[in-house]
């Protein structure tokens, strides 16, 4: 596509790029010079595009951050330079083809667009690289179905569970699968986070209309990290139209969460009950033999010498998630390379000695749990985990009550166990309130977010 411009794509790259210049100068003195020489400089203005400016992105980190961090930003400057409300169309510049430069103009380069129905999945995110085991077996095969038929069996299909077990490689398989058998099927992939970020925008642009086209114009509308939402009334409303229009039109709908539907607790109730009105399907932290089989196929995708013996060494040895067994990998693999090139198993050994072997990473156990919250609140360990119901003692039980809910995923049943038998309803509730707490209390949200990564040194 990018040798085919004509003229007036000519015309309206030079248009973009002399915006391009003082939309830099204003850009300058509102941001850090380090946030702009590193993630606002790179961008390319490519052309107008109807209502939107497209922009490219030399890296998936830039691209991602740009987009996360300051596209409302970017928007409404250009928006002002060019004196209509302009969308920015940040694409991913690809790898493979570099860029032309034809007579100073800058002319588009292989770009990979994102927007609704032109989603691109991730290469590796495939329905051939995930390993399948007990723990998944439900999730990959309510995922297949979809990718195989959508619209017609699991609607919605719900998939949840802790992050790192595979829920986005899941996703943009379907995407993968769908789009190989037909390259014009509208797929569109969106957090939830994004979601929110683009309506609000949309909101303030007075450009809803065409927002909900955008959402509404799909075939198949793949959600991920819908927990986000949960607590953004205006966001839920919105999400609550859209998965009717599509439902009620037989278009499919997948969503990712880290907790199922009923433990959405800030979740209008209207939206739990339709997302479990289909196949929920959960992941769970997979078997030692699963995790030596993703370590196996990592390992021969990456074209990584790894013997069946250092995979066990390696499975049975970190701890944590998949994206950590992976980081794994990586890291004995780099180590080797510097060495003598072989992935020995006491290399294997020393690198878990080292790294993983040190209780920081290891799941946090129960007391170590508790003695952060006692040492943060001062309040001795046997009251967090006693009977008072004096409120500093109840609150300090409340926030370490939600850290065991958050870090183990434990059951209700078993964390009402560690704290002294109670009832499990009694857990749940604490939880809820920490959790609306945290919503609404930027405070204790910090306190919260420390007091986790404390437990976890090394990460
Ligand atoms: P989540 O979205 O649940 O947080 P991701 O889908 O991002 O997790 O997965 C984290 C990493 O682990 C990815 O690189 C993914 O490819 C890998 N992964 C997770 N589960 C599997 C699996 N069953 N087989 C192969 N790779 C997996
Ligand atoms: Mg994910």
């Amino acid at each position: 596509m990018s040798d085919q411009y004509s003229l007036e794509d000519q015309e309206s790259s030079v248009r973009l790029r002399q915006a391009w210049d003082n939309v830099q100068a204003r850009l300058r003195s509102e941001v850090t010079a380090a946030v702009f020489e590193r993630f606002l400089k790179p961008l390319r203005p490519l052309r107008f595009e109807e209502d939107a400016a497209v922009f490219v992105a030399p890296g998936t980190f830039v691209h991602e951050w740009v987009k996360e961090k300051y596209l409302a930003k970017l928007q409404t400057v250009v928006s002002d330079e060019v004196g209509s409300p302009i969308r920015i169309d940040l694409r991913l510049e690809a790898r493979e083809k570099p860029a032309d430069d034809m007579g100073g103009l800058t002319l588009g380069p292989a770009v990979v667009a994102d927007g609704p129905g032109r989603f691109k999945p991730v290469e590796k995110y495939r329905f051939d690289t995930f390993i399948v085991g007990a723990s998944n077996r439900l999730a990959f095969a309510g995922a297949k179905a979809v990718a195989a038929d959508p619209g017609s069996k699991y609607n919605p299909l719900f998939i949840y569970g802790s992050p790192g077990l595979g829920k986005t490689h899941l996703l943009h398989s379907i995407a993968r699968k769908i789009l190989e058998r037909d390259p014009q099927f509208a797929v569109a992939y969106i957090s939830a986070q994004q979601f929110a970020e683009d309506f609000v925008h949309a909101l303030q642009t007075n450009r809803i209309d065409q927002f909900r086209r955008s959402q509404r114009n799909v075939q198949v509308w793949l959600v991920d990290d819908i927990q986000f939402v949960a607590g953004r009334d205006k966001t839920q409303e919105e999400i609550f139209h859209t998965f009717n229009h599509l439902q009620q039109t037989g278009k499919q709908i997948v969503l990712c969460s880290d907790r199922p539907p009923r433990e959405l607790f800030l979740m209008d109730e209207r939206l739990r009950s339709r997302f479990e009105s289909g196949l929920v399907a959960d992941i769970q932290p997979p078997d030692t033999e699963t995790r030596c089989a993703i370590l196996l196929s990592k390992a021969k995708q990456e074209g990584i010498d790894l013997t069946h013996e250092v995979a066990m060494i390696l499975a049975e040895g970190v701890p944590g998630n998949v994206r950590i067994l992976e980081g794994a990998l990586t890291r004995v693999a780099a180590q080797a390379s510097i060495d003598d090139g072989v992935l020995s198993p006491d290399l294997a050994r020393g690198i878990l000695e080292r790294h993983y072997r040190s209780e920081g990473l290891a799941r946090p156990s129960f007391n170590q749990i508790v003695d952060a919250v006692s040492r943060h609140y001062n309040i001795a360990t046997d009251e967090i985990t006693g009977i008072s119901r004096k409120a500093p003692i109840a609150h300090a039980r409340h926030v370490a009550v939600y850290i065991t809910r958050e870090i183990t995923r434990d059951s209700w049943k078993h964390i009402g166990s560690l704290f002294g038998d109670r009832d499990h309803t009694s857990m749940m509730h604490a939880y809820q309130k920490v959790s609306e707490l945290v919503a609404r209390d930027k405070d204790l949200a910090a306190t919260v977010r420390n007091l986790i990564r404390n437990l976890y040194p090394e990460i």
